[in-house]
C-alpha cells in the first residue's frame, strides 16, 4: 500500500483507452497487451466493463485461466442502478462473474450529474455508493472507487462531493480515486484539493483526462501531493483528447519525483511497450511523444550535436537508455561536421578518415535544397557516405528501366516494368508485372538481380510514401518518394526525388536494394565469390 514512496500504477488502456477514436482492440490484442503490462510490473490492469459488452466478458473469461505474475486484473462497472437492489443489479452481477481480485466501481460525485444524468436524488446516490461497495466487500473483493467528475463536483457542491468519498470509504472501499472525467481542470485546482484530502484519505488515487493538455501535469501534481495510485493509459489513448499518458507519468515519477512505480529495471521496457501497444492498436506513435517517441532524443541543430558530442547532458534532460529509448542525430541542411561524424560513428562500418567531410556536407546541403530529406531516409544517407569513401565499387550497374501502364477494353489496369542491369559485365534484362507501376518496377529490379544475389529475395517493400514538394508548380512540381524495406532482421528507409514520380521511385528502390547488399547482408562476400564463378 502507499508508503509515500511507492505509487501504484493502474492501467486503463483496455477500457478507457479503447474509447479513443480509431482505437480498437480484439480480445486477443487485449490479452497480449495485458501480458506485457504484467511483465513490466504494472500493479493493476483494468480489463474492461463486463456489464457493457460481450468482448469484455470474453476477456475476463480468458484472463481467469491465465497466471498473472505482478498485476491484479480489475473489472470496471458502475454502482447499482437507482431502480435496482444491489442483489438484483445485472451490472453488479456481471462484475462478480468476471472473478477478478479487484473491482473498480464508478460513482457520481457531482450533484448536477446525479440529478441530470442519473435522474435520481442526492440521497439515493449516496445509498447506491454505500450498498454497492459494501456488497462487493462482503464478497472479499478489493474495491477501488472512482469518484467520477470529482473536481467539477467539488467546485459545484464541495460538501456533497466529499460526502460521496466518505460514503465509499466508510463502506469499505480500499481506494478512492479523484477523477477529472471531463479533463477541464488545471494543476492549480488539482494540487490544493488533493493536498487538502490526502490526510483524511490515505489511500487516494488520481484519474485525469487530457482535454486541457495537462492530463500528465494534473496526475503528477496529485502525486506530489501524496496520492498513492495513478490511473492512465499507454500512449494517452482515450475518449476525446485521451487519458493521462502513463508513458510520461511513469518515468516522470521514477526519474523526477524519485518515487517508485514499476521500478528502474522495468522502466527500460517502456519505449518498447509504447510501440507494442501502438502497433497492436494499429495507431502511429507520434514521434514527438515525451520519453518514448522516436524524436524524444533526436538532435538536429549543428550546435546541439556539437554539444551532445562533448556531453549528452548539454541537450538531454536524462539518459534515454533509462526508458529504453535511444539518442538519434539527424543530418540535414542545419547540420554541421559534428552531425556527420556522429552518424559515421553510429553506422559503425565507415571510416571518417576515408571521407572528404567538407565536400560531403556541401553535397548533402545541395541535395536537401533539391528536396531530399535524410532524417527519414537513413538508408540513403548511409549509401551516400559510402559512395564518398575511397575505392568504392558498386555491386551492380543499372542500365535503365521502362514502365508501361495500360487499361484494356474491360477497364482493367495492367502495369509492366522492364529493367536492364549489368553485374560483373553480365547483362540481365527482365520484365515483371505488378499491381501498380511501382510494384512492377520493384519486382523487375529484384527479378533481374536475384540470380546474382539470392538474398534480395528476403527484401520486402513495406511502406511507400509520396510527397509533392512544390504544389504551386502543379504537375511540374517535384515529388519525394520514401520507401521502407524490411528483411527478416531489420528495416531501412530510402529516398528518391524527381519531377517524375517513377524516376523518384526508381532511385529509392535502387538504394533499397543496394543497402541490402552492402549493409544488411552478412553473407554478401560469400555470395560475391559465387557470382564471379557463375559469370559465364
Ligand atoms: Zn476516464
Amino acid at each position: 500500500m502507499s508508503d509515500g514512496k511507492q505509487v501504484l500504477i493502474y492501467d486503463c488502456t483496455l477500457r478507457d483507452g479503447t474509447q479513443g477514436e480509431n482505437v480498437s482492440l480484439s480480445v486477443d490484442d487485449k490479452i497480449h497487451i495485458a501480458e506485457k503490462l504484467d511483465d513490466l510490473g504494472f500493479h493493476y490492469i483494468e480489463g474492461g466493463w463486463p456489464g457493457s459488452n460481450q468482448k469484455d466478458v470474453e476477456f475476463f473469461d480468458r484472463a481467469k485461466g491465465l497466471t498473472w505474475k505482478n498485476s491484479k486484473i480489475a473489472a470496471f462497472g458502475s454502482t447499482r442502478h437507482y431502480k435496482n437492489t444491489v442483489e438484483e443489479d445485472p451490472n453488479i452481477a456481471a462484475l462478480l462473474e468476471a472473478e477478478t481480485p479487484t473491482i473498480t466501481l464508478v460513482g457520481k460525485s457531482w450533484d448536477f450529474h446525479v440529478e441530470k444524468a442519473l435522474g435520481t436524488t442526492l440521497e439515493e446516490n449516496l445509498k447506491m455508493v454505500k450498498e454497492s461497495v459494501a456488497y462487493l466487500k462482503e464478497r472479499d473483493k478489493e474495491v477501488i472507487f472512482d469518484a467520477e467528475h470529482f473536481f467539477d463536483g467539488y467546485a459545484a457542491n464541495p460538501k456533497y462531493a466529499k460526502a460521496v468519498l466518505r460514503t465509499a470509504r466508510d463502506a469499505g472501499a480500499d481506494w478512492v480515486v479523484l477523477c477529472d472525467t471531463n479533463g477541464g481542470n488545471l494543476p492549480s485546482t488539482v494540487a490544493p484539493l488533493t493536498r487538502q484530502l490526502s490526510p483524511e484519505f490515505p489511500h487516494l488515487g488520481i484519474h485525469t483526462h487530457n482535454d486541457c493538455g495537462v492530463g500528465v501535469a494534473n496526475s503528477l501534481a496529485a502525486v506530489e501531493e501524496g496520492v498513492g495510485m495513478v490511473q492512465g493509459t499507454i500512449n494517452g489513448y482515450g475518449e476525446r483528447c485521451g487519458n493521462a499518458n502513463l508513458c510520461s507519468i511513469i518515468p516522470a515519477i521514477e526519474l523526477k519525483l524519485e518515487k517508485n512505480t514499476i521500478g528502474k529495471e522495468s522502466l527500460k521496457g517502456l519505449t518498447s511497450l509504447a510501440y507494442f501497444v501502438s502497433e497492436t492498436a494499429n495507431m502511429v506513435l507520434p514521434n514527438n511523444l515525451p520519453f518514448v517517441g522516436k524524436s524524444a532524443f533526436a538532435h538536429k541543430g549543428g550546435l546541439h550535436v556539437s554539444g551532445i558530442n562533448k556531453d549528452p547532458k548539454t541537450y538531454e534532460h536524462f539518459d534515454p537508455a533509462a526508458v529504453g529509448n535511444s539518442r538519434r542525430v539527424l543530418v540535414s541542411d542545419l547540420s554541421g561536421r559534428s552531425n556527420l561524424l556522429y552518424k559515421i560513428r553510429e553506422f559503425g562500418d565507415l571510416d571518417a578518415d576515408d571521407l572528404d567531410l567538407k565536400s560531403l556536407l556541401e553535397h548533402i546541403k545541395q541535395l536537401e535544397y533539391e528536396g531530399y530529406q535524410f532524417e527519414g531516409a537513413e538508408g540513403t544517407l548511409k549509401l551516400l557516405l559510402h559512395r564518398f569513401g575511397k575505392d568504392r565499387v558498386e555491386p551492380f550497374d543499372f542500365k535503365g528501366f521502362r514502365v508501361l501502364v495500360e487499361q484494356d477494353h474491360s477497364g482493367q489496369c495492367v502495369s509492366e516494368a522492364s529493367v536492364k542491369v549489368s553485374v560483373g559485365g553480365v547483362i540481365e534484362h527482365t520484365v515483371a508485372n505488378g499491381d501498380g507501376p511501382v510494384h512492377a518496377l520493384d519486382r523487375a529490379v529484384k527479378k533481374a538481380l536475384v540470380r546474382f544475389f539470392p538474398e534480395i529475395e528476403e527484401v520486402r517493400l513495406v511502406d511507400y510514401k509520396v510527397r509533392v514538394l512544390d504544389a504551386r508548380r502543379g504537375t511540374a512540381a517535384k515529388v519525394r518518394v520514401l520507401i521502407e524495406s524490411r528483411d527478416g532482421h531489420q528495416s531501412w528507409t530510402t529516398i528518391g526525388v524527381s519531377p517524375n514520380v517513377m524516376e523518384a521511385s526508381w532511385n529509392a528502390i535502387i538504394d533499397s536494394v543496394l543497402y541490402k547488399l552492402l549493409f544488411a547482408s552478412p553473407r554478401r562476400n560469400q555470395k560475391t565469390d559465387t557470382r564471379e564463378k557463375t559469370k559465364v
